[in-house]
């Protein structure tokens, strides 16, 4: 039985979380929680650190610099590249994410910045790196984790699994849903809502 946030909790938080700007780019409601394992690194470290020790029914408002967050962008971590590195019939556009493996075959994702007709500028910053964000959480629930949850450093909820395992799974995504291209939209500076891709 746990009653305050610590490793080893499974917390169902609702939260908003919002861009200095005032801007909302991704909330869970309150009975739709996120659901983590505290103490597992499932979310960014400077929220998980805010959280501990609050209790069910406590909400908190959490400024998260990127140091805590995403970390700090990095202009050279934009690269360059020929067209012909990306699959022929792969139709690019703006803010999109594409998996590209390196010389040592690590696969890693980037989100396309710029189009040219023989080359694409990538760029492998988190879409969210250098800024600072600010959650309101809601601490909605919580329970131990149970044995095997624990040696899996995530929680078994009832819709996680999938997702969970396989994207971003180094970023601590905080659950974006599963729209790749939708999780990057926000950052053109474009028309689109980014509300749109919430559930
Ligand atoms: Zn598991």
């Amino acid at each position: 039985m746990v009653d305050m946030i610590q490793d080893g909790a499974v917390v169902s938080l609702a939260y908003t979380l919002k861009l200095q700007n005032g801007e909302v780019i991704d909330y869970s409601e309150v009975d739709d929680p996120l659901e983590y394992l505290h103490g597992a690194e499932n979310i960014i470290p400077g929220l998980e650190r805010e959280l501990t020790g609050l209790q069910v029914g406590d909400a908190k408002d959490v400024r998260v610099d990127p140091a805590d967050g995403y970390g700090d962008y990095d202009p050279e971590d934009v690269e360059v590249v020929e067209r012909t590195l990306l699959p022929r019939d792969m139709e690019l556009k703006l803010g999109m994410v594409v998996a590209i493996r390196d010389d040592d075959g690590n696969m890693s994702e980037a989100y396309v910045r710029e189009i040219a007709p023989d080359s694409v500028t990538l760029d492998f910053n988190h879409p969210l790196a250098g800024q600072p964000l600010f959650f309101n959480v809601q601490v909605i629930a919580m329970r131990e984790a149970t044995t095997e949850e624990v040696e899996h450093g995530h929680p078994h909820g009832v819709e996680l699994e999938d997702d969970y395992d396989d994207e971003f799974e180094d970023d601590l995504d905080f659950e974006y849903d599963d729209d790749e291209d939708d999780e990057f939209d926000e950052f053109e500076d474009d028309e689109t809502d980014p509300l749109d891709k919430v559930q």
